[in-house]
């Protein structure tokens, strides 16, 4: 007997008929024998409807009654999987994030979790109840109901599944695993057997959402067993052929199937470019002009300085587009002035692609072949930022998806390994 955690998406709750099939998968696990924790999310575009449905009454909601808000689209996806399990003859019981006592930071719209009193979930298990447990959400020290991050499902899914110490953790979704990029993209995408931790992390990280970043990190750093799987298969498929099918994250790179320099494209609109002109070339400038940043609790991505002409420089840097107005206005209001920039100027119609691969690690010239591709194009690149497993891009949005399929040829992705 295996404790497994599942976890189903948005567009695999999408339908009564759709959620009495998760209850079909559910009970054939059941079935074999296993304890089954079952994470939701709410039904697909339900998290967009209440998100519009706050902002109809405020233009900027109140964080805390957001969640509050929010968080009830998983409540109302777990009690009809609940149901619908119990129609197939099982015992199952649901629980919201505080039921369960998902306990999470105060950060409202983008908690995270720190601990989770599992006693509950166990004595359930105990009973031979299924446990379904609203994705997304938690609880803060004072009560108060938090939410984790859109995408945030995975994360409750692979904390829950660290904190019982599951056997495995399988995502499940409308795609049949991580591809060389987005499918929706590029449809000559390929499905990966096997990502490694490592290559996913910086995939997830870099835009591809098929998993939630922090999901990833939790998946890392209590080793949690993971797969990505379709939901959209025969719910009766046999076991054996389902627990081989997906994507596996691996956290040895010898055990990884394919060897390839690149695993996958990852790309993002999600960000925004701003640059502080005519600034002097002085020790301190880029605390200067990143410190308020910072202090306004704003992220700051990719940072480049130009080099110095006549002791003046430009610097630019780029933030999530949420948060690109806020830092205008900061750069406005505290900085311009005390450095003396020229000009102060922002470009939020730019986007990153990005190439990820433990393979780089071992293989020169993998940048300078990304840099012909786009320029045999005549994509122009605005910035560079590489580590040793990803390089990546930003170029003018309009290019994004000739720059992914692009890349996506060049280096073989399309080809079996
Ligand atoms: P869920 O609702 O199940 O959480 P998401 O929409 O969050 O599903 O994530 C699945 C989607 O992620 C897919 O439909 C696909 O369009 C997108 N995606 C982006 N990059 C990738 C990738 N490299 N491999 C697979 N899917 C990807
Ligand atoms: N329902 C939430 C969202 O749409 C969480 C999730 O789906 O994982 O972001
Ligand atoms: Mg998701």
């Amino acid at each position: 007997m295996a404790l497994i955690v599942h976890k189903y998406g948005g567009t695999s709750m999408g339908s009564p008929e759709r959620i009495k099939n998760v209850a079909r998968r559910v009970a054939k696990w059941k079935s074999a024998g296993h304890q089954l924790v079952v994470v939701v999310s709410a039904m697909s575009g339900e998290t967009n409807r209440l998100l519009d449905l706050a902002k109809s009454i405020s233009s900027s909601p109140n964080p805390r009654e957001l969640d509050v808000i929010a968080s009830t689209g998983e409540q109302v996806a777990m009690g009809l999987l609940a149901m619908a399990i119990s129609e197939l003859g099982l015992k199952a019981r649901s629980y919201t994030g505080a039921q369960v006592r998902i306990l999470t930071d105060n950060a409202y719209n983008k908690a995270r979790i720190q601990s989770i009193d599992e006693s509950r979930i166990r004595s359930d298990l105990d009973e031979g109840m299924v446990v379904v447990v609203a994705g997304f959400q938690g609880v803060d020290e004072r009560g108060n109901i938090t939410t984790l991050g859109r995408g945030g499902s995975d994360t409750s899914a692979v904390a829950l599944a660290a904190a019982l110490k599951a056997d495995e953790c399988l995502i499940y979704t409308d795609v049949d695993g991580v591809y060389t990029t987005d499918p929706r993209v590029v449809p000559e995408a390929r499905r990966l057997h096997a990502v490694t931790f490592e290559e996913m992390l910086e995939m997830a990280s870099l835009g591809s959402k098929v998993l939630q970043i922090r999901s990833v990190e939790f998946a890392g750093k209590y080793k949690v067993p993971l797969r990505v799987l379709s939901s959209l298969t025969d719910p009766l498929m046999s076991l054996e052929e389902e627990a081989k099918s997906g994507t596996l994250i691996t956290f040895e790179e010898d055990s990884k199937m394919e060897q390839a320099i690149i695993s996958g494209i990852a790309f993002n609109r999600d960000e925004a470019k701003i640059t502080v002109m005519g600034v002097p070339d002085r020790p301190g400038i880029a605390y200067t002009i990143l410190g308020p940043i910072g202090d306004a609790n704003i992220d700051v991505d990719m940072i480049i300085q130009n080099a110095s002409v006549d002791g003046m420089t430009d610097f630019s840097f780029t933030v999530h587009r949420n948060e690109y107005q806020q830092a205008l206005d900061v750069l406005n209001n505290q900085v311009k002035a005390h450095i003396k920039a020229t000009d102060i100027r922002g470009d939020n119609r730019i986007c990153k692609v990005s190439l990820v691969g433990v393979g780089m690690r071992t293989h020169a010239g993998i940048a300078s072949k990304m840099f012909r591709t786009l320029s045999e194009e005549g994509i122009n690149i605005l910035m560079i930022s590489t580590s040793e497993i990803k390089i990546s891009v930003v170029i003018d949005e309009k290019y994004m998806e000739l720059a992914v399929r692009t890349l996506h040829k060049a280096f073989d992705l399309d080809q079996p390994v």
